[in-house]
């Protein structure tokens, strides 16, 4: 199949593991690429629905949310959910369904790890993002595994798992700081019952872009960022950017103006297109523009979402994501009579 034939087809360049057709999509990626792969340049052009002089307009910000209060999961997980406080989330973050953050917080030791016992999920992937803290997952498939600082689990649940999570035990036992990140994926109708899949992700599998003149750095979880492709297979194009900036450090971020998104500022101070923004601030994306300067008036951390719309219905009920009341009730016959497997607490 011809390259070109991918175009408005990012599921298939996806699994196939061709390059995004939006694989380059800053400035400067733009012009570091041409150099050295003009041919490549050519085939990402053709395929590219973002010509480079569209990467000039600022995106309009929506809104920047103050923190809302902390609700615990489980015992072990005390989070802000960002998007419960947003009217319509469900389309102005489409393809996300729900990012519970965990800021930092110090958990003293304790021999009987803290957590989330088992639980299903189907339709949807959880991504996991953990920066201080380790956290050991397990599911009914058998995969499982530690996410430690850096580390990610991209766990797509899709047909169905049983899933549970815990601080891991040897971090439990010495305590200390935790702060983590799960963001949660929807799947398009086509990918929902798809079989499960365990991407562990461990931080030196994450490409690092180094920012010029020391300001900082940008992790590619997912996505690229001037060249760095992250190492995440997406089942739609997902951007999902860890960026790291130091005082008065800046970085111009693309984000196609097609995707939604938003930005998370872990820590530190910043303006983004002029708007200012502090530690735990959630900065909507709004419409229209398709890039982010992002000016840093303090050591700042931000976690940058983005993602392609899937554009479809959205029927939740808990950890369960589909496109119609009846595939939620097939979810819950399915869990109830064992089909998602078996998983010890
Ligand atoms: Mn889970």
């Amino acid at each position: 199949m011809p390259r070109v034939a991918v175009v408005g087809r990012p599921l298939a360049s996806h699994r196939e593991g061709m390059p995004s057709r939006r694989s380059t999509w800053t400035r400067r990626g733009l012009l570091a690429a041409a150099v050295p792969a003009g041919a490549l340049l050519a085939t990402r052009y053709t395929m590219s629905n973002q010509p480079a002089r569209s990467l000039t307009s600022p995106r309009a910000i929506d809104r920047i949310l103050r923190p809302p209060g902390l609700h615990w999961v489980g015992d072990g997980f005390r989070v802000a959910g960002y998007f419960s406080a947003i009217a319509d989330a469900v389309r102005k973050l489409d393809p996300f369904l729900m990012l519970d953050y965990h800021p930092t917080y110090a958990y003293p030791p304790s021999e009987r790890p803290r957590g989330v016992g088992v639980h299903p999920h189907r339709g949807f992937e959880t991504v996991t993002i953990a920066f201080q803290g380790s956290v050991a997952h397990h599911d009914s498939t058998g995969a499982g595994g530690i996410i430690g600082p850096g580390d990610v689990q991209w766990m797509t649940a899709a047909s169905g798992i049983l899933h549970k999570e815990y601080h891991e035990a040897a971090f439990s036992r010495r305590g200390g700081p935790f702060q983590m990140a799960q963001l949660w994926v929807n799947l398009p109708r086509a990918h929902k019952m798809a079989p499960p899949r365990y991407q562990p992700i461990v931080t030196d599998q994450i490409g690092v872009a180094t920012l010029p003149d020391g300001a900082g750095t940008v992790r590619v979880i997912a996505g690229a960022f001037d060249g760095v492709r992250g190492p995440a297979q997406t089942f739609t194009p997902i951007e999902l950017f860890d960026v790291r900036l130091a005082r008065g450090g800046q970085v111009e971020l693309g984000v196609p103006g097609h995707h939604n998104g938003a930005v998370l500022v872990m820590a530190g101070e910043i303006a983004i297109n002029g708007a200012p923004a502090k530690a735990d601030d959630f900065v909507l994306l709004g419409q229209g523009g398709d890039r982010l300067d992002v000016v840093a008036s303090a050591d700042t951390q931000l976690l940058v979402m983005a993602g392609e719309p899937i554009g479809e219905p959205v029927v939740q009920h808990g950890p369960f994501v589909m496109n119609t009341r009846r595939e939620i009730a097939q979810a819950f016959d399915d869990y109830q009579r064992g089909a998602f497997g078996h998983l010890a607490d």
